[in-house]
């Protein structure tokens, strides 16, 4: 029996990964864990299970949204630079798995950021980050941080 796939399935309305911008071939949410803040995803629209079989335009769009993403989360919260990783480790805990390409974006920071009262800091700057390091942020303030990457990475184009 074919595996779901849960990315292809997933509602743009997912509270768990709120929408922050899409470009041609790309789409773009923010994570749930926000450790390290503006942790987002970037995904294919398109079903694709190996970075090998992405399409020359997908990747061409792909640098795109590195650009875009890079310099609306520096313009946020002043990060110091970026892990990007593609793992899709955990679609081969099911056999067959069922992958789909997909980015981890996670910004990395020298200093602590404050935002609305919330401290938050990268222990592990200039190393790998923790993975099992989890730190959720409340509703209003996950819709905040849609609000200031997805309209500067709307508007990047300007820059
Ligand atoms: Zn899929």
């Amino acid at each position: 029996m074919p595996i779901d796939c849960e990315i292809c399935s997933g509602s743009r309305e997912d509270p768990a990964y709120p929408l922050i911008g899409e470009s041609e071939f790309w789409i773009v949410k923010l994570a749930p864990n926000q450790s390290l803040l503006g942790r987002c995803v970037v995904a294919t629209k398109r079903h694709v299970g190996d970075l090998a079989d992405v399409t020359p335009a997908e990747l061409m769009d792909f640098l795109e949204v590195v650009r875009r993403l890079e310099y609306a989360i520096r313009q946020s919260f002043s990060a110091t630079m970026f892990n990007w990783s593609c793992y899709m480790n955990v679609a081969y805990r099911n056999d067959p798995p069922n992958p789909h390409v997909h980015w981890w974006l996670v910004p990395r920071y020298r200093q602590q950021v404050e935002v609305h009262g919330l401290t938050f800091k990268d222990p592990h700057f200039g190393h790998p980050y923790d993975h099992y390091r989890w730190q959720e942020v409340p509703p209003e303030m996950r819709n905040y941080l849609v609000r200031e990457i997805g309209i500067r990475f709307g508007l990047a184009d300007s820059y």
